[in-house]
This record gives C-alpha cells, sequence and structure tokens, in this order.
C-alpha cells in the first residue's frame, strides 16, 4: 500500500475525525532557570493538557521504529508478512485488528497510537520522528521507493495530525538503503517532503542553515523555541565512521549556544553502547554484539560524543534514542566519574524485539533548562486488544515509586537509582539465582526478564534472573565497554 493507498487512509473514514487545532502552548521565556539537579519530578499524577505553560513545564512526544507495513496481507500471519523468527505451527496465531505480538504494528494499530497521542497531547511543543518507519516486510518488498515511502507516510501522519507543531526527524538504521549504510537518503526524504507537505512546509521544519546541513550530512540544528534549540544526529554515520565532521560541528554548535545562554535537546536513532537485551552486548572483538553484527558505534564516535555530552551538559542535559525498542537509559560521566547527563531510550509501536507492549512516550521537560522532569508511557497489551477489537491505552507511573523513589530524573539520581538496585547483590560470577526480594524484581518482574533480555550470550551458568539484572543495568550505568564488561563480571 504505498501513497496512493496511503493518501486515501489519510482522507477517508477510517480515520478520527480531525479535531480544529490549537495554536502550540506559547514559549515561556521568563520560566525559572531551575538547574538540573533542581528541577523536581512533578507532584501531581500525569496531566498533560493542564500542566500549565507558566510552570515552565513543556511537553513533546517521542514516536520511534514504528516499522510500518504498508504491505500487510488482509488476512496476514506472521510467517508472510514479517521477518520474523518464528516458523511452522506457532504461525498459527494470526495477526488482530492491531497487529501480531511477533510483527510490526498494523495499519490500525499506527492509526490508534496516532489518535490516543492527538487525545491526549494534541499541542505538544514538538515531536521527535525517531527513525526506522519501514516495516520487517518480506525482503522481496524491500526497495528504496518502499522505505521512502514509509518515511513520507509517518511524517504525513505527524504533521497532518499535529499541525502547526514542529516535527524532528533524525534517520535511523532501516530508513537506508542497503541497510543501515551511509547512503544519504535524507535528501530523497527532503524532495519527498516538500512534495507532500510543499515547500513551506519544509522551510519552517529545517529552517535557515538546517535545510542545508540536513540535505548534505543528516545532521542538523534548529531553533524550538527563543530559548531551546533540538540537534539531530545522523547515528548511522557515527556508528560507521569517527564522525570526526559531525562531531567538530556539534561542539561548534554547543560552544555558541553556551555563550548565547541557550539550551538544547539531542535527537539520535542508535543509542551508544551496549544494548539492555542481550547479556553479552560488548562491542569489542570476540563479543557477542560485535559477531552478531549488533549496531555498535565507531569508537572514536562514541567517545568524543559522550566527552562532549558530559563537557556541555549545562546546554543540554537529555539526549533520546530509539533502535532498541524498549525503555532503558544511559548515564553520561564526566572524566571525574560524576553523572552528568541523561540518554533517554523510548520504547516502540513495534511489539517484537524483545516482545513488549506497543508503546508511545510523552515526555514533560523544563522549558528553560530543557531537562526532562517526567515522563508517561502509553502502552497496551497487545493480544487483549486484538480480542477486545479496541485499544485499552495503559499509563505506569513507576518514577517515583520504590525501588527507584526518584525525587527528579537528574543524572545523578537516576545513576543512584540503578546503583542501589545493582548493588543490592552484585555478585556477577554467582551461580545463584537472585533471591525473591531483590529490588531489581519489584521493578523488572521475572516474566518480564524472560522476555526482555531475550538474546542468549555469555556465560550461561549464570541464572536466567541474575543476567538479566545485569544484562539491564549495566549498560544504564557503563557506556563503555570496559567497566560495563566489568559490571557483567567478564573481565
Ligand atoms: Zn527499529
Amino acid at each position: 500500500m504505498p501513497l496512493a493507498q496511503a493518501d486515501s487512509l489519510l482522507r477517508g473514514n477510517a480515520w478520527p475525525r480531525r479535531r480544529s487545532h490549537k495554536r502550540p502552548p506559547r514559549f515561556d521565556d521568563d520560566a525559572t532557570d531551575a538547574a538540573v539537579e533542581e528541577a523536581p519530578i512533578p507532584s501531581a499524577a500525569p496531566c498533560v493538557r493542564c500542566r500549565a505553560s507558566a510552570e515552565g513545564i513543556g511537553t513533546f512526544w517521542h514516536a520511534t521504529d514504528w516499522h510500518l507495513n504498508e504491505f500487510e496481507p488482509s488476512s496476514p500471519s506472521p510467517c508472510d508478512m514479517c521477518r520474523s523468527t518464528i516458523v511452522g505451527t506457532e504461525c498459527a496465531e494470526r495477526a488482530g485488528p492491531f497487529g501480531h505480538p511477533d510483527c510490526d504494528p498494523s495499519t490500525g494499530g499506527w492509526q490508534e497510537a496516532i489518535a490516543m497521542m492527538r487525545r491526549e497531547q494534541p499541542t505538544p511543543d514538538f515531536i521527535l520522528a525517531g527513525g526506522d518507519w519501514i516495516g520487517h516486510i518480506p525482503e522481496s518488498r524491500l526497495n528504496p521507493p518502499a522505505l521512502l515511502s514509509a518515511a513520507v507516510l509517518l511524517n504525513r501522519l505527524l504533521s497532518d495530525h499535529f499541525a502547526g507543531v514542529p516535527v524532528m526527524h533524525t534517520v535511523g538504521n532501516h530508513d537506508t538503503w542497503p541497510y543501515f549504510s551511509l547512503a544519504p537518503v535524507f535528501m530523497d526524504w527532503d524532495r519527498a517532503f516538500e512534495k507532500s507537505q510543499g515547500n513551506e512546509w519544509v522551510r519552517a521544519t529545517f529552517p535557515g542553515k538546517a535545510r542545508t546541513h540536513w540535505q548534505q550530512h543528516g545532521y542538523y540544528a534548529r531553533r524550538l523555541s527563543r530559548r531551546l534549540w533540538g540537534i539531530s544526529l545522523n547515528t548511522n554515520e557515527l556508528s560507521k565512521t569517527d564522525g570526526g565532521q559531525q562531531l567538530d560541528w556539534l561542539r561548534t554548535m554547543l560552544d555558541r549556544m553556551r555563550q548565547d545562554r541557550q539550551t538544547a535537546i539531542l535527537l539520535g536513532h542508535i543509542p551508544p553502547g551496549p544494548s539492555h537485551f542481550e547479556f553479552d552486548s560488548i562491542c569489542a572483538a570476540g563479543h557477542y554484539y560485535q559477531r552478531a553484527g549488533g549496531a555498535c558505534w565507531n569508537p572514536m564516535a562514541q567517545s568524543g560524543l559522550l566527552a562532549l555530552l558530559a563537557a556541555y551538559a549545562d546546554v543540554v542535559p537529555n539526549s533520546f534514542f530509539g533502535h532498541h525498542h524498549t525503555s532503558s537509559l544511559r548515564v553520561v560521566y564526566n572524566s571525574s566519574a560524576a553523572a552528568r547527563h541523561v540518554m533517554y531510550l523510548s520504547p516502540s509501536l513495534t511489539p517484537r524485539n524483545p516482545t513488549h507492549d506497543p508503546a508511545v512516550r510523552l515526555y514533560y521537560y523544563n522549558r528553560s533548562s530543557g531537562a526532562v522532569v517526567d515522563f508517561v508511557d502509553y502502552s497496551h497489551d497487545l493480544r487483549q486488544s486484538n480480542a477486545a477489537g479496541r485499544i485499552n491505552w495503559r499509563v505506569e507511573a513507576a518514577l517515583r515509586k520504590a525501588p527507584l523513589n526518584l525525587s527528579s530524573l537528574s543524572a545523578v539520581a537516576w545513576e543512584s537509582a540503578a546503583r542501589r538496585m545493582l548493588e543490592y547483590d552484585h555478585a556477577p560470577q554467582s551461580q545463584r539465582e537472585l533471591d525473591p526480594h531483590d529490588p531489581f524484581l519489584s521493578w523488572m518482574s521475572s516474566e518480564r526478564c524472560k522476555m526482555e533480555v531475550y538474546i542468549a550470550s555469555g556465560d550461561s551458568r549464570v541464572p536466567p534472573l541474575r543476567r538479566c539484572k545485569l544484562a539491564v543495568l549495566c549498560p544504564m550505568l557503563h557506556l563503555e565497554d570496559a567497566p560495563y564488561a566489568q559490571c557483567l563480571g567478564v573481565r
């Protein structure tokens, strides 16, 4: 179903009626300049439209890894609609109206996600479009027009349903042809976005020099308010090269922002460092992630970015990535081992790799400092939704509860919460299973662990829950190979 069919969907009755768009909230330039460490988690329950801009708190959606399957058959089976590893009798479970747990979201799945986003927060300050738009469709269907069609469709979904709200794009590893390459697809996106949304829209989305940088390199920076900039990185380039030119540009931008007393948020697709869904996720030669072709960053690019994020944490306190499909974060330290920056990894609407409930995340942030002060994941149980024929979106607020007990979302607070969990019985080589009172298990259940850490690698004598705990917590605390390996007990 490339664009012609997408057109009819965008216009057709299948869509919820578009409501009149309110103007996005005005940015409050006089908002308090609270330090990142001092920004408390708002005590109220998640409240979206009512959270006053007078508080200096804004919101933004992060839509990432939707993997749109425009070629879904009318009666889809996971054995023919997506490149799933399931085979034979396992294919007996047919996809429901919102998709299949081992595949990409169906058309109904992403329609409902857009409708939910419009219901819950129709006027965010901006939207981060995190990349990976093409589905895991049959190889025979994969070609440059199919990739471009998915990116254009996603852009139209967001820009038509959130009129006037800035959308920031970044390119994912699935968005290039050949797959995960340096192909300059952003030039094709630029032309196609202009054709689809018009020149005025493209000029507003990539204002000034942003358009030249985007067209030439796939990375760019643009103002999101008088105080705040958005920076989008090309993480395919940072994975495959030392990214020298990109990082020099980033340093120049951050320098200028600091001089002008500006702040920024940073967007990318592939996060640096190890993954959180496999035990031996070290990028060094001989380890599983490297052998399996995991999207590791180039070591020079990785250390270069981490140094910049630590040095400029006053300008850019947080960054936002996708790619791994489930929620996590990474703490970045300065040379004195002080926690300075938090990278957030947002969950995907795609319910596979690892198997999880489809989700879309809304962030709350301080409009002056650019720092995240809260976030909410809207998710649903796909099998239940399919059986009921409707989606019951669920909201979880775990940040203030035990064992996290976070009083703020600063880097220091996250580091100490993760360390507290890790250090309760941190015995990485032990063959004894975690005790049931381990605080990690009240944060991630044993049932969730079975799904979350889905790739078997490393020392199999370490029992499953202990492996899960290390696999999940060590990458949050250690982005670089040596301390990460030490945390896992494999070096
Ligand atoms: Zn993805």
